[in-house]
């Protein structure tokens, strides 16, 4: 099935759209390989003046307008993806969440998706120290050598 089936056309969008897309053949997820802003969301110009999101138009494509107060969230977790049963709708508060429990699972062993150590200092800069393939907070390490001085006085 060409992907430009999948979308209903409005203004050449669809076909501009789907002109971008290309297929993950492992995940299924089709991914805009147009621009795309800091988070990796696929952008595209659509008719009013904001820039429009490929996953929202992509949804909107399919099934009319976003209600109001409502985002598109991706199941598969591809800022880029427009593969509308990897889409559904949620509210900003369901994104958040979405977003806390990915973050947890992905945390994993390395500690590389945390960006701020449990003591809330940013994991980034200055203050992160790498040490064989870990990530440590250094204000924390600072903190922690203050105490064990502290301790052998
Ligand atoms: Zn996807
Ligand atoms: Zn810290």
């Amino acid at each position: 099935m060409p992907i430009a089936a999948l979308y209903v056309e409005t203004d050449g969008l669809a076909g501009r759209l789907s002109a971008k897309l290309a297929r993950n053949d492992v995940t299924g997820c089709l991914l805009w390989a147009g621009s795309r802003n800091a988070k990796g969301y696929g952008t595209i110009s659509v008719a009013t003046s904001k820039p429009g999101y490929t996953h929202r138009v992509a949804w909107e494509l399919a099934h009319g307008p976003i209600p109001e107060g409502l985002c598109v969230l991706q199941r598969c977790d591809a800022p880029a993806c427009c593969n509308v049963d990897h889409l559904f709708l949620g509210t900003k508060a369901d994104n958040n969440a979405d977003m806390r429990a990915k973050g947890r699972s992905r945390a994993g062993s390395n500690n590389s998706a945390k960006t701020h150590c449990k003591r809330g200092h940013p994991l980034s800069g200055d203050n992160l120290r790498l040490t064989s393939g870990k990530r440590h907070c250094r204000a924390c390490v600072a903190l922690w050598a203050r105490e064990q001085r502290r301790a052998t006085k």
